[in-house]
């Protein structure tokens, strides 16, 4: 079923296409979101512990830690490939294309790239977490700019998903108390589905207004990077 599409890549990602796969070692495949919610959305799949929920599965402090130097190391590839896409605006404009211009993406990471992250507005910066009720099987963490400007993002479930306690930070997942509300699938999801949107960049309130919100983000990204150019 449709609960483990992400197995193939935890079973096989040297037979997975180059442009999904963006790193693999024995513990660890990363790749990108077939249907990308933000500019750079990634997936960390852990290959040895991939059936548990987040929540459990990071009780372990020997796996916790092990995941976090994949985590950090992996957020600061998505700064640089992020960087990127912003100095070269003709580039990856639309995050699904696998064009040539994608490949370089991210791989020229100079010094400049360096100070630019340092310039990156709050909306733009990676934040990595796991959702509290996943609909994928197997264990991952997403790797996801604040943007939320990618071609997927079609409704409030998407959007709040990413931006309520639905959402829990991966610095969070191995000191959720027993009681935290967020072991609590029901409550969860009450509350992407109840919640007013809330623009990531200014955090006006777009109650249930998500094709205004849509709209609202694209114009905060498109002046970001006008705004950017100028200088
Ligand atoms: P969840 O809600 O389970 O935390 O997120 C699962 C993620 O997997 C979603 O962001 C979804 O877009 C992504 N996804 C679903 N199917 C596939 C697939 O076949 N390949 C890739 N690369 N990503 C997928
Ligand atoms: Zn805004």
């Amino acid at each position: 079923s449709f609960k483990f599409a992400l197995q193939k890549y935890v079973d096989h990602p040297e037979t997975a296409p180059k442009d999904v796969v963006i790193f693999y070692d024995e513990n660890y495949t990363v790749i990108r979101d077939l249907f990308p919610k933000a500019i750079i959305h990634w997936l960390i799949l852990p290959r040895k512990n991939s059936s548990k929920l987040p929540q459990k599965a990071f009780t372990s402090t020997a796996f916790y830690d092990a995941t976090l130097t994949m985590v950090e190391k992996m957020r600061l590839r998505a700064e640089k490939e992020l960087c990127s896409i912003l100095a070269k605006p003709n580039c990856k404009q639309d995050v699904t294309s696998n064009n040539e211009n994608d490949q370089n993406c991210g791989t020229n990471s100079s010094s400049q790239n360096l100070i630019e992250r340092m310039n990156l507005p709050p909306p733009l910066y990676i934040k990595a977490g796991c959702h509290a009720v996943p609909s994928m099987s197997n264990l991952h963490i997403h790797i996801i700019s604040s943007d939320m400007n990618g071609p997927n993002l079609k409704n409030k479930k998407h959007y709040n998903s990413f931006n309520t306690r639905f959402f829990i930070p991966f610095d969070e997942l191995n000191q959720l108390k027993p009681d935290d509300s967020r072991h609590n699938n029901q409550i969860m999801h009450a509350l992407i589905k109840d919640s007013d949107m809330l623009c990531s960049w200014c955090q006006r309130n777009f109650t249930n207004k998500f094709t205004a919100l849509r709209a609202h983000l694209q114009e905060e990204y498109h002046t970001y990077v006008k705004e950017k150019a100028k200088k």
